[in-house]
């Protein structure tokens, strides 16, 4: 197993000071910060290869081509995929409306259904919502039990034939469930359903397969997995592209192949066809260097490590009467590993979540308060705010100890 306190040397930003105290960072959730490797692969493009791709075919052009090439190259393999697969956009949000008006507005119509449950992001949720409304395809929605797991068995009475799609996360990032996609995905071959996973909180916590895993889209955003803003991914099944089932959704240069008054024809190759425009080649190298470095850690020993963080943390917090932890904390099975990584959320019972966050800040600890993008779900289960933690490599089971020993303090500020 590595040394994350040994880790926590790669990244500059961690031995900032916050309000006197060392920075605690546990909204990783939200975004993680990037190790020296990154900041370095991102400024010697800048510095060495820089210039637009593909049009030029000067020697900069040419190179600053190769470095494209070669980071998408690396992003694919990471997750699995084809090159021809994968799709580089901003973020997971973009991604997954690509899929609505790429795949979504070509393939729905009124009477179809769409198929998603309530604890997923907003991302993942109002896109599926307006989907419906210009189709005229049904939105349903299906709940969680009381330990934030989805409810398989009203899953499979909704689905019919009527389901063309089926969008849920593979992680939720409230309550930390890992969903069972694989179950998720036979259930809809039955059906012929399309599957969209929104893997925002897996990719940076579990090894993701995408040939393997069996889905047609996944959506991922690099910046939640040490890379920088800006780099997203979207894997697409290769026959969806080369069908046509999925279209490109913004057009202009780099996309086309011919152009003529009457007409375009599109991009040779699949994914450059959904490239329209000058790409964020900088953030793909990051994201690019980012891969590389997990993949040196191992994405094993990082989830290996993320679960250890996860379970310390429900241990600990069960020591804190004030405190009520959501999500799953017990297996489903009594020898089965806890379907859950990367983040625990909690209330703390008689303070606001926003005030336990301060409290939390003025010790130098960064975590999230309030609905987390998740408003339906915080809705049905009847929360108006939480407070998360979430993981990443560079955190320690000393970070823990001393999100703990803070919580005391929101005891004696709120004299609860
Ligand atoms: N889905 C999930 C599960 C998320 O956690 C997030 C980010 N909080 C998103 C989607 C949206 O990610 P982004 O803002 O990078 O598009």
């Amino acid at each position: 197993m590595f040394d994350p306190q040994e880790i926590k040397r790669d990244f500059p930003i961690l031995t900032k000071q916050v309000h006197g105290k060392p920075l605690i960072y546990l909204d990783n959730g939200a975004s993680s910060q990037k190790p020296q490797a990154v900041l370095d692969a991102i400024v010697e493009y800048y510095t060495r290869h820089y210039a637009n791709v593909h049009r030029g075919v000067h020697q900069l052009s040419d190179e600053s081509t190769g470095v494209w090439e070669n980071s998408k190259k690396i992003i694919a393999d990471f997750f699995g995929a084809q090159t021809e697969e994968l799709i580089m956009v901003r973020n997971t949000t973009e991604a997954l409306n690509g899929i609505a008006y790429g795949w979504g507005s070509h393939n729905l119509k009124a009477g179809d259904v769409i198929l998603t449950t309530v604890m997923e992001h907003h991302s993942n949720f109002v896109t599926w919502q307006e989907l419906a409304k210009s189709t005229g395809a049904e939105l349903k929605v299906v709940a969680v039990d009381a330990q934030g797991r989805i409810d398989l068995k009203k899953m499979e009475s909704l689905l019919s034939t009527k389901v063309k799609l089926i969008a849920l996360g593979f992680v939720s990032n409230v309550t930390g469930t890992v969903n069972p996609i694989k179950k998720i995905v036979e259930m809809s071959r039955k059906v012929h359903a399309r599957v969209v996973v929104d893997a925002a909180q897996a990719a940076p916590h579990l090894k993701i397969n995408f040939a393997s895993s069996g889905v047609d889209f996944m959506a991922i955003s690099g910046h939640k997995m040490l890379g920088p803003m800006g780099a997203g991914v979207l894997l697409v099944k290769k026959q969806l592209l080369e069908l046509e089932e999925m279209k490109p959704w913004l057009f202009g240069g780099g996309m086309i192949n011919d152009v003529t008054i009457a007409k375009a024809t599109y991009h040779q190759t699949l994914s450059e066809r959904f490239t329209a425009g000058t790409p964020d080649v900088a953030s793909a190298v990051g994201l690019a260097a980012a891969c590389q470095y997990l993949s040196r850690i191992g994405m094993d020993e990082v989830e290996q490590h993320d679960r250890n963080l996860v379970a310390y943390t429900l241990e600990q917090l069960a020591t804190v009467p004030e405190v009520s932890v959501i999500g799953p904390t017990l297996p489903l099975q009594p020898n089965q590993e806890l379907d859950r990584v990367g983040s625990v959320a909690f209330i703390y019972n008689g303070v606001h979540a926003h005030d336990v966050a301060q409290v939390l800040d003025s010790e130098g600890i960064a975590v999230r308060s309030g609905h987390h993008c998740t408003q339906p779900l915080h809705d049905a289960c009847g929360w108006q705010a939480t407070i998360r933690i979430s993981f990443q490599v560079y955190n320690t089971i000393q970070d823990i100890d001393v999100l703990i020993n803070a919580l005391s303090k929101v005891k004696k500020v709120f004299n609860v």
